[in-house]
């Protein structure tokens, strides 16, 4: 029968959101439901198995190609186990095995930015690009490596953990156990944290306004002129850039993708990025670079959960 369709699931620990995709990337139908980790891994793999059944209801299941799940990590991917993971019930569980065990289809592991890498480039902003690095820049920092049409995972499957290389030595404590990691400096987290500390001291700020200030308020009183908010971004911003400019001097990308909460959040996060690109990024790499926003938005995590069942089946 001909294969029209796989299946993406995307595990969160807030939700687990499962579509079913035609090859060409248009969702057909799909189904969430919260997870409810603290209910334990059985509650959780039945749950992950009842939105499958939902978004196949009305197909003929020989229809389907394949089944991709994207989760948070640390994982083995050969194995299909999720090894550990703060925010799911699972520890050293196989998640592919149930499922294939009861749909009879080849089904794919790998982790949320992997995944989302693989959903920008097939279906989003990386469409036809040979290199690119997708950064995704939300609650942490991580990101994804295409190289020569093919997702580079490293030895362990960890590659591209960008959110935990150094940019500022003697920096703020990261949740790694590091210090100065982009991740403590230029994320989402980082941003508010740093908002809160100027709301907390003495300054004067118009983020004082706020009954509770986020990543989105630094943004939008930056905008309004506020001088503490704007110095947060600055500060931010520039480290984000140094970030973006170290992975375009490494893997010399045709593309660097942009996504996560913070990429929504303006113009000035671009603006910031090419300010430090120009400034740092070796010449003959940079007239070629193209930074772009991620296009994929609240889909990345089911679209790349479809993306890596389609790239993994060829
Ligand atoms: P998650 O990390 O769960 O994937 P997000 O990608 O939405 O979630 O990232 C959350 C972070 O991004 C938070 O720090 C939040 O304050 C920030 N964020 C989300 N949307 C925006 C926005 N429009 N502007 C600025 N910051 C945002
Ligand atoms: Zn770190």
């Amino acid at each position: 029968m001909d294969k029209k369709y796989v299946i993406g699931v995307d595990l969160g620990g807030t939700k687990i959101c499962t579509a079913l995709v035609k090859l060409d990337g248009s969702v057909v139908k799909e189904y969430t439901i919260p997870t409810e980790a603290y209910k334990g891994e059985e509650v959780v793999l039945n749950k992950i198995l009842s939105t499958i059944d939902k978004v196949i209801e009305e197909i003929d299941i020989n229809e389907v190609q394949s089944i991709g799940i994207g989760s948070p990590g640390p994982l083995d991917i050969e194995k299909g186990l999720i090894v550990y993971t703060p925010n799911l019930p699972f520890k050293n569980f196989n998640i592919v095995k149930p499922i294939v065990d009861r749909y009879k289809i080849d089904t794919y592991l790998d982790n949320d930015a992997n995944v989302a890498t693989l959903g920008e480039f097939l279906f989003g902003a990386g469409k036809g690009s040979k290199n690119m690095v997708f950064i995704t820049v939300s609650t942490g920092i991580g990101g994804g490596a295409i190289i020569n049409g093919r997702l580079f995972r490293g030895s362990t499957s960890n590659a591209l953990e960008i959110g935990h290389a150094t940019v500022m030595k003697g920096g703020p404590r990261c949740g790694c156990g590091n210090t100065g990691c982009s991740e403590a400096v230029a994320s989402g987290t980082a941003i508010t944290k740093r908002a809160k500390e100027a709301v907390e001291s003495k300054v004067e700020t118009s983020l004082k306004n706020y009954e509770e200030v986020t990543t989105k308020e630094v943004f939008l009183e930056a905008e309004r002129g506020d001088r503490v908010a704007k110095d947060i971004l600055n500060e931010a911003l520039s480290y984000l850039g140094i970030t973006v400019t170290n992975m375009a001097n490494i893997f010399d990308p045709d593309k660097i993708i942009i996504g996560g909460g913070v990429s929504q959040a303006g113009q000035i996060v671009f603006d910031k990025i090419e300010e430090e690109m120009s400034r740092r990024c070796l010449r003959t790499i940079y007239d070629n670079c193209k930074v772009e926003k991620a296009l994929l938005g609240g889909k990345a995590g089911v679209l790349g959960a479809a993306a890596l069942a389609i790239l993994e089946n060829k």
